[in-house]
């Protein structure tokens, strides 16, 4: 995986959040793969294997947890 530099990580995300709901960079979400708390601003982008640009978690390359598989957390 290549990892792609992000400079506006806000307009980033709300370009490509693949739910309607876009968070807040200071948003608190759990990843359920690496069962971390994270904030959404610290996310990270990579190209998957397919080319594919996906929004990771911010443990990537560590955790293979994308944006699809953050919960919300109370
Ligand atoms: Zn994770």
């Amino acid at each position: 995986m290549e990892e792609i530099i992000v400079n506006n990580k806000q307009k980033y995300l709300q370009d490509n959040y693949p739910f309607d709901d876009v968070p807040a960079l200071t948003d608190k979400k759990k990843c359920i793969h690496c069962g971390t708390i994270i904030t959404v601003g610290d996310y990270k982008v990579f190209n998957d294997d397919i080319g594919q640009e996906l929004i990771f978690c911010p443990n990537a390359p560590d955790c293979d947890g994308t944006v699809i598989d953050w919960f919300d957390v109370d």
